[in-house]
């Protein structure tokens, strides 16, 4: 047996490491910012219903188009959306790893804003994009005329948003977005994976008029349906045809396509939980900020939780005690995803006794 050294490999992904968020079987998960709550049994049955249906066909190749998912997508979306203004992959990732294969690549330029979610270097780096982060503000905002003067002095062929911001929690305001696309002849995303979970406006409302804005959403996160992978993209219809041109033949399997279309049909029902997650997260943000610690405002299902003299050693004894969180790097901090009640009331208590 070799090595990944001793192989011809691409001289960039030389020394790279996979993307590992550790999976580990604890009690109390609270690491990915998955919706802890699960998919109701109505929801489940109806699901494996449209599976059943579409097994019988699996000889043939999917729906290369899948404009029954697309028209569910974009009835959900609402905003005036039609099915050719929408667009579907294997998870957000993937539909962020399709926009950058059509308008970043060799000799092209993305640009965001740091601390934000750690896909998009890698992303980047796959599809041969430089990728450049300027920092936030000490509060984690971004302020409007500095994201101008950055955009105006990087010149990006791709800005991208990520709002609500992981791992920060952050929102956004729809100015920035505004003044960003005016800025830029790139493309502008905005990856709104935690959309569900805010009080703030969509960008979804700025896409008339902006054929080279991109909102990026997901079925991972507050559709409770991560292991489905699906994610999914509004934005003109000529980006659709950009991204008909980079995606594989038959990307997304007709399993996906029937599991997605069922969950759609129950989507008040799967999105049912939301406000319970945001009740917690935000019980999270008032126990923390009593005892001392420093979270941050948080417009997503989670909260990054700073002001730890050592969060490795916190991180470590709350996985002792069953629960896992996640250290996303940042000095000082923890990440920690709301979970229902029972699991936030867990987390509680062992970080009390920690704490005392
Ligand atoms: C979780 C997350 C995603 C979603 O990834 P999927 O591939 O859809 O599961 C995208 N963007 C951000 C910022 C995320 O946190």
């Amino acid at each position: 047996m070799s090595t990944l050294d001793d192989l011809p490999i691409r001289e960039d992904l030389r020394g790279q490491k996979p993307y590992g968020a550790p999976q580990l079987d604890v009690p109390v998960s609270l690491n990915v910012n998955e919706n802890t709550f699960g998919i109701p049994e109505a929801v489940a049955l109806s699901i494996i219903e449209k599976l059943a249906k579409a097994t019988v066909s699996l000889n043939r190749y999917p729906d290369r188009e899948f404009l029954d998912l697309r028209t569910q997508l974009a009835s959900f979306l609402g905003h005036d959306l039609a099915a050719h203004q929408v667009w579907a992959a294997n998870g957000s990732n993937e539909i962020l790893q399709q926009l950058f294969s059509a308008f970043g690549g060799p000799g092209r330029v993305a640009l965001s804003f740091g601390p934000t979610y750690s896909m998009y270097p890698n992303i980047a780096r796959i599809t041969m994009t430089e990728y450049l982060e300027k920092p936030r503000q000490a509060d984690f905002s971004l302020d409007l005329n500095q994201v101008v003067s950055q955009i105006q002095e990087v010149q990006p062929d791709i800005v991208i948003f990520c709002s609500p911001n992981n791992p920060t929690g952050t929102a956004l305001s729809l100015d920035v977005i505004e003044a960003a696309y005016s800025a830029t002849k790139g493309i502008v995303i905005v990856d709104e994976a935690y959309a569900e979970f805010s009080n703030n406006p969509s960008a979804l409302g700025l896409l008339p008029g902006r054929p080279r804005l991109v909102v990026s959403r997901t079925m991972s996160k507050a559709f409770a349906f991560a292991g489905a992978r699906l994610g999914y993209l509004a934005a003109d219809a000529a980006v659709v045809d950009a991204m008909r041109i980079v995606r594989l033949p038959y990307h997304l399997s007709a399993l996906t396509q029937a599991a997605a279309s069922a969950a759609l049909e129950h989507s008040s029902l799967l999105l049912e939980n939301v406000e319970k997650i945001k009740h917690q997260r935000d019980r999270i943000i008032a126990a923390t900020a009593e005892w001392g610690l420093s979270p941050y405002r948080s417009d997503a299902n989670f909260v990054l939780v700073g002001g730890f003299s050592d969060s490795q050693a916190v991180f470590d004894q709350l996985l002792r005690a069953g629960v896992l969180v996640r250290n996303v790097g940042i000095p000082n901090t923890l990440r920690i995803t709301a979970g229902t009640e029972a699991e936030t009331t867990k987390l509680l208590a062992e970080l009390a006794l920690l704490l005392d």
